[in-house]
């Protein structure tokens, strides 16, 4: 199979698809990683706050794949988000994969109460000039945030990855997204599992002879998202990633989209100040 890139604002290229780790546990990241290189995944996801950084780095040189063939994405964690701070969060990150760059780094909250993201921004601008770092982006910002950043930086993210499925379909915050030349990736695609029993979804994927995942995936693909789906089960690890055979109608994806009830699964980035 082979999985489409996406062009990105800066000029590189990123695969449609890939592999999500979080809540994977440390010890199982290696293992899990590693399987989804076997089964043909080439772009993983991961976050200093998941705590498996050194797994993902494992994997992919156990693999034997170049470093250059896998696309890696971290992210800073939310106490870092001083110039100081967020520079050497970076280099720390670096060390634990063990790697000489990254593909993506993306600010993992913009944390609006504490109210230092403009700086944080700047920052990984320094780190990408630096050349350890190949695109920057953000996650979990809203319009307001993104504005910010385009009036008071040179920079305009590459990628906002921010919740999208079925029962949350961020029209608002994809539309921005679009007009502004950043690629919105989908977290948490399926919603952690709950919109595979949706009657709708079940409907189609009875239809097409294809599993609720897969359908929703396929969805998210053809809205020209980004999706990195997670399991630590090597069937489905494998049927989330056959979504190049077969397409949903346009019909389909109205009927899907028409599932939103602005529902969350993780926190609302207007009201998330977490800091660990
Ligand atoms: P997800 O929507 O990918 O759902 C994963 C869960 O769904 C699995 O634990 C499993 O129980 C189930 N599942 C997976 N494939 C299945 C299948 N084919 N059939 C039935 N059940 C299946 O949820 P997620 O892990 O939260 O999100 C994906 C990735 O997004 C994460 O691993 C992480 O990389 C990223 N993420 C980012 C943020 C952020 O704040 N930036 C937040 C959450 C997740």
């Amino acid at each position: 199979t082979s999985i489409p890139r996406i062009t990105l604002n800066n000029g590189e290229t990123i695969p449609q698809l890939g592999f999500g780790v979080y809540q994977i546990e440390p010890a199982d990241t290696r293992r899990s990683t590693l399987a989804a290189l076997e089964v043909g995944y080439r772009h993983i996801d991961t976050a200093e706050m998941y705590g498996n950084e050194q797994g993902v780095g494992e994997a992919v040189r156990e693999s034997g794949l170049d470093r250059t063939d896998v696309f890696v994405t971290s992210k800073l964690n939310n106490g870092f988000h001083s110039r100081t701070d967020a520079l050497a969060a970076f280099e720390q990150t670096l060390e634990t994969l063990g790697f000489d760059y990254l593909d993506l780094f993306l600010i993992h909250w913009p944390l609006p109460a504490v109210g230092d993201f403009v700086e944080t921004w700047k920052a990984l601008e320094e780190m990408h000039a630096s050349g350890r770092v190949k695109t920057i982006g953000v996650s979990n910002f809203q319009p307001q945030h993104l504005r910010r950043l385009l009036d008071e930086t040179g920079t305009v993210p590459a990628i906002n990855q921010i919740e999208v499925h079925p029962y949350l379909t961020q029209d608002n915050v994809r539309a921005f997204n679009t007009q502004h030349g950043i690629v919105t990736e989908a977290w948490s695609p399926i919603a952690q599992g709950r919109v595979l029993g949706d009657p709708v979804i079940t409907a189609i994927a009875g239809r097409l002879g294809r599993s609720a995942a897969q359908v929703t995936l396929r969805w998210h693909l053809q809205r020209g998202d980004i999706v990195f789906p997670k399991s630590v089960t090597r069937s489905r690890v494998e049927e989330n990633f056959a979504l190049f055979d077969f397409e949903l109608t346009a019909d389909d994806l109205a009927a899907i989209t028409a599932l939103n009830r602005d529902e969350r699964t993780g926190p609302d980035p207007d009201q998330f100040n977490w800091i660990p």
